[in-house]
């Protein structure tokens, strides 16, 4: 059974995402916009701020990855906010809310 984090690989994101939209993530993670409400094996939910708070969220299902984020940007590809979600699970990337 894969974890989802295994999803959350740079060349695995890189894959999925065009790379504009791929930078645009790595930046909104580095600059502290991701608040994780939701990390397991999977399941990740998360706040992004961008103009407004958004919600993004990956899950697997039958071993495919599936994505949603409220922007309503992410129906063919994931959007910035979920790049920036995936990259907020790595080791200290962002801060996590307890
Ligand atoms: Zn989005």
């Amino acid at each position: 059974m894969p974890l989802i984090d295994d999803w959350f690989e740079e060349r695995t994101l890189l894959d999925m995402a065009p790379p504009d939209v791929f930078l645009q993530g790595a930046s909104a993670a580095e600059h502290g916009s991701v608040q994780i409400l939701e990390h397991d094996e999977s399941h990740l939910r998360a706040h992004v701020e961008d103009t407004k708070v958004l919600e993004a969220a990956f899950w697997l299902s039958d071993g495919e990855l599936k994505w949603s984020c409220t922007c309503g940007a992410a129906d063919v590809y994931p959007c910035e906010h979920l790049v920036a979600s995936a990259l907020a699970t790595w080791p200290g990337e962002a801060p996590r809310l307890d």
